[in-house]
């Protein structure tokens, strides 16, 4: 079996899980073994469906105290008990900030190797070779790497591929597993969550309206705010403009701020420097806006205009508001 450890949230799979279970439906086709799902702290049957319905043939639920909250020690020591008993052919898991520390605890529990932010999985048998991809520095740097392992443990990088149902996801049979936690592994544990915004976030607008040090202050990012509602869009900006504090830093894109993935981004007055192009590279377009026909985002955009952001910006809003 090739185990994929769902990541969950709320009573819905997180993307994490999704990504890593299409990218798992591939391996394990390609390792003639069945897709197994690991849903730990939960047992819901909409959750046991979804993971189905991405192509998971059994789902192991473990359901204990200790897993009532998220907590990295106790969720580890759950996931290491279901491979010593299963004993999957690999383990995989959404390369999410939980996935991966998840993921660490486990393969230092089983004393196993673990790759983490894998992309191009080449699985080897037995105690062959594997081959993988995996990206650092955020998606800037790619790194060919070798894994020789009976029971490899991998994470998938965010992104890296785009959740898809299975064409035939059925019911998969799931089976509780009773597994003995000690009290001590709820060491850390995640007593709430508070999402700080409502509607659209950074991270799932449809359109992103950017801003870099070219728009010049804080109150100048009203035009930007503006276009934004029109499109009904969130705005975002690079690290210069959070550095002069004319905006937060949960508005950041980028390598040390939000990964966007919108249908268009705006970037303007910016001048795209390989820490933001990282965070914004996976807009499915991107319009630049610069004084600068030079400068990186230019080149690398889908489409640019070379122009003042702070006459183009009202301009794109009226026009908008005309056609409306
Ligand atoms: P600049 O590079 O100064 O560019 C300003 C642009 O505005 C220029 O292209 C200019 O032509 C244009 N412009 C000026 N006036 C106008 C106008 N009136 N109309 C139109 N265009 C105009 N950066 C991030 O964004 N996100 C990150 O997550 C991030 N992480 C980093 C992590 C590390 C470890 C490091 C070292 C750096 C990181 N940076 C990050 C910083 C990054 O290297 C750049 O310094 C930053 O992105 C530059 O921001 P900018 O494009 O707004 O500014």
């Amino acid at each position: 079996m090739l185990l994929v450890v769902l990541e969950h949230e709320r009573g819905t799979l997180g993307e994490a899980a999704q990504q890593a279970l299409t990218v798992g439906r591939g391996l394990a086709e390609q390792m003639g073994v069945p897709l197994g799902g690991a849903l730990i702290g939960d047992d819901d049957a909409g959750l046991v469906a979804e993971a189905g319905a991405y192509g998971a043939e059994t789902v192991s639920t473990v359901v204990h105290e200790v897993l009532a909250d998220f907590g990295p020690e106790a969720w580890g020591e759950a996931v290491a008990e279901l491979v010593r008993r299963l004993e999957p052919a690999a383990v995989l898991a959404g390369g999410s900030e939980r996935g991966n520390e998840v993921m660490a605890q486990a393969a230092a529990r089983l004393d196993l190797p673990l790759v983490a932010n894998c992309l191009d999985i080449r699985p080897g048998t037995g105690a062959g070779e594997w081959t993988m991809t995996r990206q650092q520095w955020g998606g800037s740097l790619l790194e060919d790497a070798r894994l020789r392992s009976e029971r490899p443990l991998l994470t998938t990088g965010l992104h890296t591929v785009t959740a898809e149902r299975a064409q035939s996801g059925s019911e998969p049979v799931a089976e509780a597993v009773a597994v003995d936690l000690d009290a001590s592994l709820a060491r850390t544990m995640v007593k709430d969550r508070v999402v700080l915004e409502a509607g659209v976030t950074l991270s799932t607008a449809p359109v992103v309206i950017g801003g870099g040090r070219g728009v010049g202050s804080a109150e100048a990012f009203a035009p930007l705010e503006e276009l934004a509602k029109v499109l009904g869009g969130r705005v975002g900006c690079s690290r210069a403009v959070t550095n002069n504090g004319w905006r937060p830093h949960s508005d950041q894109v980028g390598q040390t701020g939000t990964r966007i993935t919108p249908e268009v981004y705006i970037a303007s007055g910016i001048s795209g420097a390989i820490q933001h192009w990282v965070g914004a590279k996976a807009s499915k377009h991107i319009l630049a806006i610069n004084t600068d026909p030079e400068a990186n985002m230019v080149v690398k955009a889908d489409w640019a205009v070379i122009a003042d952001l702070h006459e183009m910006i009202p301009a794109i809003t009226a026009e908008l508001r005309r056609r409306a």
